[in-house]
């Protein structure tokens, strides 16, 4: 199969799972009432999944992790080049399911790594799309470390949308709103009453559930934290802002949000996408008064003149 054809199957199929997973919340939903719509919707949907993956897609691979490809040549070695793809594929699915279970728990308990963390635990609502929320910096450091090993090993070119469409289906099956138990498989494989919790808002879970895919790491390593009832808050305990951009500069540098919204010299930051979609609308208008009137002035010509 070609790289080509593979991106596509995998796409389809990214879709496919987000669209079921959806319809599961729906049906089978882990905290009843959660709206589609939920705050920070859009900001997860349209800066995190689409805009930033996008840009830092490129970034990771064009101008990290081909470059010191092309500077050491590792990939000519081609150490992993012959195994099987499925062997290549769970090779590196536990090799960097154990690296992340690490650097998650550092970066709970690192202030400095915490900074680049933070944004991932501000949604109040968790649900199949949470997961997207990750700091630029968090998503440079893990997807380097991710995808440099096999490109610079020399695994199969499918691997890489392979690994990137387990990585998307298992990030949103963990997040999501779904009530499922995993029964026995819960010791080692990770879902969303485990993970969910890990987004709760309560002291005895911020170091625990540190597990992204195999939760076997927190079972094994003494953080896993599993009680008989569900969470009832999510999120952050401190006030964290709204915006995308200011969600970045929040992680540099402390500031209220609701302060700068209410200063008028940072009105135009906080309004153009109203006074755009005013704009829009007022020309709409005109446009709609303008047919109006051109029908007018074609009778009146027409009278005129014939
Ligand atoms: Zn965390
Ligand atoms: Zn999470």
């Amino acid at each position: 199969m070609s790289l080509a054809s593979v991106e596509i199957v995998t796409t389809a199929l990214l879709i496919t799972t987000a669209l079921v997973i959806i319809l599961l919340e729906r049906i089978f939903p882990y905290r009843k009432g959660l709206p589609i719509f939920r705050e920070g919707f859009f900001v997860d949907f349209v800066w995190y999944t689409l805009i930033q993956s996008f840009f830092l897609k490129i970034l990771i691979f064009s101008y990290i992790i081909y470059p010191i490809d092309q500077h050491y040549h590792l990939s000519s070695l081609h150490i992993v080049t012959n195994w099987p793809i499925a062997a290549q594929v769970l090779f590196f699915l536990i090799t960097h399911d154990f690296y992340i279970y690490w650097f998650h728990r550092w970066q709970h308990n690192s202030k400095l790594l915490w900074r680049t963390h933070e944004a991932h635990h501000s949604n109040k609502e968790v649900d199949w799309l949470s997961g997207s929320r990750s700091h630029i910096a968090e998503i440079i450091i893990n997807q380097t470390i991710e995808f440099a090993p096999i490109i610079l090993l020399g695994a199969n070119p499918i691997i890489v949308p392979i690994k990137a469409l387990i990585d998307a289906m298992w990030g949103m099956f963990i997040h999501s709103n779904i009530n499922v138990s995993l029964g026995k498989f819960k010791k080692v494989i990770n879902g969303p009453e485990m993970h969910q919790w890990h987004h709760a808002d309560y002291n005895q879970v911020f170091f625990a559930n540190f597990s992204t895919k195999f939760s076997l790491w927190d079972w094994l390593f003494g953080t896993a934290y599993l009680p008989d009832f569900k969470p009832e808050k999510f999120g952050l305990y401190y006030e964290y802002p709204n915006d995308y951009f200011l969600q970045h500069v929040y992680s540099v540098k402390r500031m209220d949000e609701n302060k700068l919204r209410g200063n008028i010299k940072w009105h135009w930051y906080f309004y153009w996408r109203q006074d755009l979609m005013k704009w829009v609308k007022k020309n709409s208008a005109f446009k709609r008064k303008y047919k109006k009137y051109k029908a007018q002035i074609l009778v009146y010509l027409t009278d005129k003149y014939y």
